[in-house]
């Protein structure tokens, strides 16, 4: 699998507290956004990337391994931030993809989010686990109150914040010319959906992913920005 990796502090944040991770010959990719004052969520963000690679590094692709991983990464930045008052309070999101021989696997808490570009459409593959996405489900609000809510910064679940952690795990069938992208919710509140799919079904992965960022920034770039692009080499995307 070829890969694009782009994470920028953005406009307004003095430090960057996602993480970002990629394997191409392990077809392992994975983002988080880490939260808590004092650069904890810088702490807590490289820790659950930490804790994915130790746990999946040379191993075969396997749900119940990721599940494993994004536990114990759960464990230990708990077991961290109840050690450290510097470090109290603190967690992150993971959302991490795993390329097998036919399928895509995904592990995800929080509101990173995985798309998939197929045949020029994008869709969002992940569920957000945050307030708005659930007042979204039940059809309380429309999804343009959605981008402006007071709380759309608010996650439900998170790495870190509770003794244990409930990890959605999905599996999706391969097609070929798919692309994939992974991102940080800095770049998906400064971008529309449409957009996205504009760009990177116009353009290829290296001009999409120099558009992407731009456009988030040019957008205000108000918070720190993190994504990946992978596709597999040799098959048009666009
Ligand atoms: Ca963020």
């Amino acid at each position: 699998m070829k890969s694009i990796v782009r994470t920028d502090v953005g406009r307004v944040r003095k430090q960057n507290e996602d993480s970002v991770y990629a394997a191409d010959a392990q077809r392992l990719f994975a983002v988080a956004d880490g939260m808590g004052g004092h650069r904890a969520g810088e702490v807590a963000s490289a820790m659950a990337v930490e804790a994915l690679h130790m746990r999946l590094q040379s191993r075969q692709p396997d749900l119940r391994l990721m599940r494993q991983a994004f536990e114990e990464a759960n464990g230990q930045i708990a077991a961290a931030s109840a050690g450290e008052e510097r470090l109290q309070g603190m967690g992150t999101t993971m959302t991490a993809l795993w390329q097998t021989e036919r399928s895509v696997l995904i592990a995800h808490v929080g509101d990173s989010r995985v798309y998939l570009l197929r045949k020029g459409n994008l869709r969002q593959v992940t569920d957000d686990h945050s307030v708005v996405a659930e007042l979204l489900r039940c059809g309380l609000i429309t999804p343009q109150e959605a981008r402006r809510h007071p709380y759309r910064n608010v996650i439900t679940r998170s790495l870190g914040s509770a003794p244990t952690v409930e990890v959605d795990l999905l599996e999706r069938e391969r097609e070929p010319g798919d692309l994939w992208l992974l991102c940080t919710d800095g770049l998906s509140n400064m971008l529309t959906d449409r957009e996205m799919e504009a760009l990177l079904g116009s353009l290829p992965p290296q001009k999409a992913a120099d558009a992407l960022m731009q456009k988030a920034l040019d957008a205000g770039g108000t918070d720190n920005i993190t994504f990946i692009l992978a596709w597999d080499e040799g098959e048009v995307v666009t």
